[in-house]
């Protein structure tokens, strides 16, 4: 029996936001304002309980806050579309998405050369994840962002998928 290796802690990048307002672009970063670049991302998403899916994915990209923001529709239209043969018991399971990879190691993860085991140690979890709150109109208060708010969201490392056997 091989002997159980402590995890060295998760190497980070960036910084996520899903977006789950379809109307909202996000042309500008919603914590800067600076204007946000379309960047494909090799993103890393975590079904429970245990099922790991890689997507190559239009993101938008604020380089200041080095924040990437995904839509949530596209996100779960894609995963619809990449369980429901396979594995239509995980559709509706709660998931996350953990972080990117680097090209080279997506490449080898979709095509097989490396196993789950070894994505996970290769992937770089998110920074942070944030949540933008938008404020419906009104009018507000001295300081007050008039269009969004900033949440931060919980870590990625307390839902980090757990190691697989064998
Ligand atoms: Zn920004």
């Amino acid at each position: 029996m091989a002997e159980a290796k402590v995890n060295a802690p998760p190497k980070a990048r960036y910084r996520f936001f899903l977006n789950p307002h379809d109307e909202y672009a996000y042309t500008k970063c919603p914590k800067c304002g600076s204007k946000t670049k379309i960047r494909k991302f090799p993103l890393v998403i975590h079904i429970e309980p245990n099922q790991l899916l890689l997507l190559n994915k239009k993101c938008r990209f604020c380089s200041h806050c080095e924040l990437v923001i995904a839509r949530k529709s596209e996100i779960e239209t894609f995963m619809v579309e990449a369980v429901e043969k396979r594995a239509p018991d995980l559709i509706g399971n709660d998931y996350l998405v953990v972080g990117t990879m680097d090209r080279k190691d997506w490449h080898e993860s979709r095509s097989g050369k490396i196993d789950q085991a070894t994505t996970v140690e290769r992937l770089f979890v998110f920074q942070d994840v944030w949540k933008f709150k938008v404020i419906p109109g009104g009018w507000y208060r001295e300081g007050e962002h008039p269009l969004e708010r900033l949440e931060r969201g919980e870590g990625p490392e307390s839902v980090f998928p757990p190691k697989e056997k064998g």
